[in-house]
Parts: C-alpha cells; sequence; structure tokens
C-alpha cells in the first residue's frame, strides 16, 4: 500500500551512511562530515532519494544534501544570519522585511534538508510560536493595515497537518486587508506525496489569492509524481511559481537551467528567480561568481523565451526587495 506523507516522513533517511548504502556508494570513499551532519542533520526523503542516480557521487540531487566535509571550510564573510534576519523580527515567528508583505513560520522543520539552505542556522528555537503565538503577529498585522500578503516560509509550511492550517486560516481570514496567501514550499518537489485530497480539500476553502513558490533546482528533480501533483493544485486554479539556486557542481551549466524551465513550463510552473546563493555559513562550496552567474543568465535569455527565463537576484541584507544582477 502507498504510504501517506506522514509515513514517508518517518521512513525518510536520516543519516550519510544509510544515504550512501542506499545509492550503492562506499562511506569509505567519500568525505562525509560528522560535523555538518550533527550541525545540520541530514533528512531526505525516500521519493525524493529515488530519483537520484545510484552509485554517483556526483548526482545533483545527492549533492544538494549530503554533507560533506566541504561544509568545515570556515570563511570570514560567509555568516550565520546571512541576511540579517534577526534585524527584522519584531515578533518571534514573523519578519517585516518587505513593504505590504509580511513572513511567517509556522513549524521549525522541514521534509528535507539542504546543505546550501541559509536558514540552516536561523533562531527557528524561538521563532517556532505555535498557536499561543499567532496573537501578536494578528495584532501586528492590525496595526499595519498597508500589509496585504502573508508569506509562509521555511521551515516548511506544509510540514503542519491541515488542520492546522484550516485553524490559521480562519483566524487571517478575519482581517479583510490580507488579500494573498503565499506558500513557499519544498514539498510538493520533495514528497508530492503532501498534495493529498486533505490538503485540496483547504485549497477549496480559501479566500485568498493562493501563490504556491516551490524550490526545484534542478529537472532531474521533476518526475511523473511531481507532475501529478501540480496537475492537481493546477486544476484548483493555484498560481506556482519556482525559485531556484544557482549552485556550482548542481545547476551551473546552460544546458541544465534551459532543461530545467522547459520542464517547469511542461508542468504548467512559471521559473521565477534564479537566486545567487546566500552567503551562509558552511555552503561556500556552492557559490558561483557573478560574472559566471551573468553569462549564464544571458546565455539563457539567449535560448529561451522571455517568460521562461527566471529573474537573476540575490537577497542584499537590509534591501527592501531582491536585487537584479
Ligand atoms: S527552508 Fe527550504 S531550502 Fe531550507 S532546508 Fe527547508 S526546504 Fe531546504
Amino acid at each position: 500500500m502507498t504510504q501517506n506523507w506522514q509515513q514517508q516522513l518517518q521512513s525518510a533517511i536520516k543519516t550519510p551512511e544509510a544515504l550512501l548504502q542506499y545509492l550503492d556508494l562506499s562511506k569509505e570513499h567519500h568525505n562525509i562530515s560528522q560535523f555538518g551532519h550533527q550541525q545540520f542533520t541530514t533528512k531526505v526523503p525516500l521519493s525524493f532519494v529515488n530519483r537520484m542516480q545510484k552509485g554517483d557521487i556526483n548526482d545533483p540531487l545527492l549533492k544538494q544534501v549530503i554533507p560533506l566535509t566541504d561544509e568545515e571550510i570556515s570563511v570570514p564573510d560567509y555568516l550565520l544570519d546571512p541576511l540579517n534576519e534577526s534585524a527584522h523580527n519584531p515578533i518571534p515567528g514573523m519578519l517585516h522585511k518587505y513593504h505590504g508583505r509580511i513572513l511567517m513560520t509556522l513549524t521549525s522543520t522541514c521534509a528535507i534538508n539542504c546543505r546550501y539552505c541559509f536558514r540552516r542556522h536561523f533562531d527557528y528555537a524561538n521563532n517556532n510560536v505555535g498557536r499561543s503565538g499567532w496573537n501578536a503577529i494578528f495584532d501586528y498585522i492590525k496595526q499595519h493595515p498597508e500589509i496585504h500578503e502573508v508569506i509562509l516560509s521555511g521551515g516548511d509550511p506544509l510540514m503542519v497537518n491541515d488542520q492546522l492550517l484550516h485553524q490559521f486560516t480562519q483566524l487571517l481570514n478575519q482581517y479583510q486587508q490580507i488579500k494573498t496567501l503565499r506558500i513557499h514550499s519544498r514539498m510538493p518537489i520533495v514528497l508530492p506525496a503532501r498534495i493529498d485530497h486533505s490538503f485540496l480539500d483547504w485549497i477549496d476553502a480559501q479566500p485568498f489569492n493562493l501563490i504556491i513558490v516551490v524550490h526545484c533546482n534542478h529537472p532531474q528533480e521533476l518526475n511523473n509524481e511531481v507532475y501529478t501533483a501540480i496537475q492537481q493544485l493546477k486544476q484548483k486554479n493555484v498560481t506556482i511559481l519556482n525559485q531556484s539556486v544557482l549552485m556550482k557542481g548542481i545547476n551551473d551549466n546552460a544546458d541544465t537551467l534551459i532543461a530545467l524551465s522547459h520542464r517547469l513550463f511542461d508542468m504548467q510552473i512559471l521559473p521565477y528567480y534564479l537566486h545567487q546563493m546566500d552567503k551562509v555559513q558552511n555552503a561556500k562550496h556552492f557559490a558561483v561568481s557573478d560574472i559566471v552567474a551573468l553569462n549564464l543568465h544571458q546565455q539563457l535569455q539567449a535560448y529561451l523565451p522571455g517568460y521562461l527565463v527566471p529573474k537573476l537576484v540575490r537577497e542584499i541584507a537590509g534591501k527592501k526587495n531582491k536585487t537584479l544582477l
């Protein structure tokens, strides 16, 4: 019998050794970092692992999730909080960086732990407020009538169950000023079973403009299971956008990025952003220089119609908007 998404989460691979073994790779020959694993534990659902090429340590999906000794290299300008989010954190569980929008975290966990994550050191312990903390955030919304959009972001908001999502959106719906609910989630990609009947029923009950921003970095992530999940969302008229992070050895070549845009469009997902990676401590080995990034972007512009070219952006701490490169 097919496992539901919660069961699939429980059976996710949670050690680098188990991951290597599953992929027929010998643990002795690869530079696994126990330091990295302990600092930010390995977690990968089997659904995602099954899209990796067995026997290939350089598989672009594997490289996103396996802690390697490269993480142990310390670089001065790579920081614990690269976007200085703590300075925009007036209430636990909420960030207010952008005009008209606030960002909330409903949970501290994700279905997958991505080694390049800019929040890998985020203080979730003091920002995982649960239901009891929502009132302070709702009061903040009331005091700021210019806020019209709530963004739910990582930890992955779809990690919370649908009952809690219902409770949250019923309360949020009391504030007529909120027109749009945006969900940033990697779950439709890494654990497509999350898009089940119960979640689709939750969507039906939403009065908001609903946007889901999925995070897909490589066309190999997009299999038939993902396709089915996305089509179910599209049937509910959800706007679906994609953002990717540009990473060395994973997607830093034009063919991969062009294939990604085409594959996303086949699934009715629009490429939205291609991010220069945030300078987060322990992830320097993924960094791509601006020169290479701009050159790649020019190739995308040359080979793709404009609507399939994601904006190449960087987030700069303290800036009110993303910065185009
Ligand atoms: S917040 Fe996004 S990028 Fe970070 S670990 Fe979770 S799914 Fe990965």
